[in-house]
């Protein structure tokens, strides 16, 4: 068969990243022997996790080092895959609100069509603001969007214009991080934790309610341990000078919620 000259040199550029990712992996497995050993269920990887260091603090056991899925990432593989077992997604329209690098694969794969969207990011098929979206009525089966609605200030805005856009039998993830007990709104965007706009708690999920007809939640501790779905953090050094609204929280190791609102 004859081959284009873009396939020619496709193939051995894959063949070298595909040697490059081995090596790092196997330098990071050597370097780590004695840690801890988990799963990743979007690439399949078993062994030790990557601790990171954000602008908020470090987080033990949190990438994978193989596809770089964060707790949150995994988890929320996990709850789309079970949601989709019974579901047909070959004749479904999804939308992938600030899509990130370690699902698209899967649900490009997975959806009958699949199409991107975020205020600014590069790459994505439409530049739009979620408070005020150009899509007509009952367009979508799933529209995707996590860790946005922390950074919209008139969050019900952007709740009413999700619902309008999905079709009568669609459903929305918006997972938000839950990083207070209670949620506590700020009164500007702080720079310090990725321009979030508020601290949200385990009562955010509730606004929900408000516009979709059912909110099903999933927590981390729905899933076998070996996933590795919570937060390693110390957060009892909260208010800080660069955070001074976030609360405190008790415990370094903090559950991650995933919520699915039905049309
Ligand atoms: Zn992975």
């Amino acid at each position: 068969m004859k081959r284009t000259i873009e396939e020619a040199f496709r193939t051995p550029l894959h063949f070298l990243r595909s040697v490059k990712r081995r090596l790092r992996l196997l330098v990071f497995r050597l370097g780590n022997l004695r840690k801890e050993k988990f799963e990743c269920p979007i690439c399949h990887y078993i062994g030790p996790f990557e601790d990171v260091n954000r602008i908020t603090g470090p987080r033990k056991h949190a990438a994978c080092p193989g596809c770089g899925a964060l707790e949150r990432h995994r988890h929320q593989y996990l709850v789309v895959r079970a949601i989709l077992d019974s579901l047909d997604a070959s004749q479904m329209k999804m939308l992938h609100f600030a899509p990130e690098d370690c699902l698209k694969g899967y649900f490009c794969q997975r959806f009958g069509s699949y199409e991107t969207a975020d205020l600014d990011m590069n790459g994505v098929d439409y530049h739009v603001d979620l408070q005020n979206l150009p899509f007509p009525d009952s367009t979508y089966d799933l529209v995707f969007a996590s860790h946005v609605m922390v950074c919209i200030p008139e969050d019900g805005k952007a709740m009413r214009e999700i619902r309008r856009i999905l079709k009568p039998n669609g459903m929305a993830i918006l997972p938000d991080p839950v990083s207070s007990e209670i949620t506590i709104e700020y009164p500007e965007p702080n720079p310090y934790e990725g321009y979030n706009v508020r601290a949200p708690g385990f009562d955010y999920f509730d606004r929900y309610k408000l516009y979709f007809s059912r909110v099903e939640k999933y927590s981390s501790r729905s899933w076998p341990e070996k996933y590795q779905l919570f937060e390693y953090e110390d957060r009892r050094r909260f208010p800080s000078a660069e955070c001074p609204l976030r609360p405190a929280m008790t415990g370094e190791r903090h559950e991650d919620v995933v919520p699915i609102c039905y049309a």
